[in-house]
């Protein structure tokens, strides 16, 4: 499964813009105040994901507590017919779950894949850390592995424009904290 059929070329998505600050372009990150309580963005609230039609990444979805099943169908009618831009909120105010399911919303499709999306607990697939690709991951090489705790996946295209492995937690040089 590619996912490549969830995205829509940039004419057919432009209809849903209706400022040009919601261009993905145009956003900044960093500058707008989340939705979300204090505490919901964070792994052990992870319960789901959303793919942006616009960059196809994958993006996290949190809940204080775990989804009930009504709670599910729910979403996943209220996501049938809504097409989620990185950066936008995922309801309306007026819907039942406006306050109990949640994203990020200080994030851009320039942004890559949440770290969390990767060590969270519920089933996920591997994709490619910058681009949310989940096909032709590169192999990092055994250096590499040896050398780190964490690899985020890189897939080929990603290689091919010069991008390397994003990773975590050098495993025998500790840093001394100089603070
Ligand atoms: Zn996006
Ligand atoms: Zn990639």
């Amino acid at each position: 499964m590619s996912g490549s059929d969830h995205f829509q070329d940039f004419n057919s998505l432009y209809g849903y813009i209706t400022t040009e600050k919601d261009l993905p372009s145009k956003q900044k990150p960093g500058n707008k105040k989340e939705h979300a309580p204090n505490g919901i963005l964070v792994l052990s609230k992870v319960r789901d994901f959303i793919r942006c039609i616009y960059c196809g990444k994958l993006r996290c979805l949190f809940s204080q507590k775990m989804l009930k099943e009504d709670e599910q169908l729910s979403i996943q009618l209220a996501f049938e017919n809504y097409s989620y831009i990185c950066g936008s909120p995922i309801f309306l105010e007026d819907h039942s779950l406006y306050n109990i399911l949640f994203v990020r919303i200080n994030q851009t499709c320039h942004d890559h894949i949440e770290q969390i999306y990767y060590s969270c607990k519920i089933q996920h697939l591997s994709i490619c850390y910058f681009c949310g690709e989940s096909d032709e991951l590169v192999e990092p090489d055994e250096k590499s592995k040896s050398e780190w705790q964490t690899i985020y996946p890189l897939c080929s295209s990603c290689q091919n424009k010069g991008l390397r492995w994003y990773t975590k937690g050098k495993m025998y040089t500790k840093k001394r904290k100089t603070t």
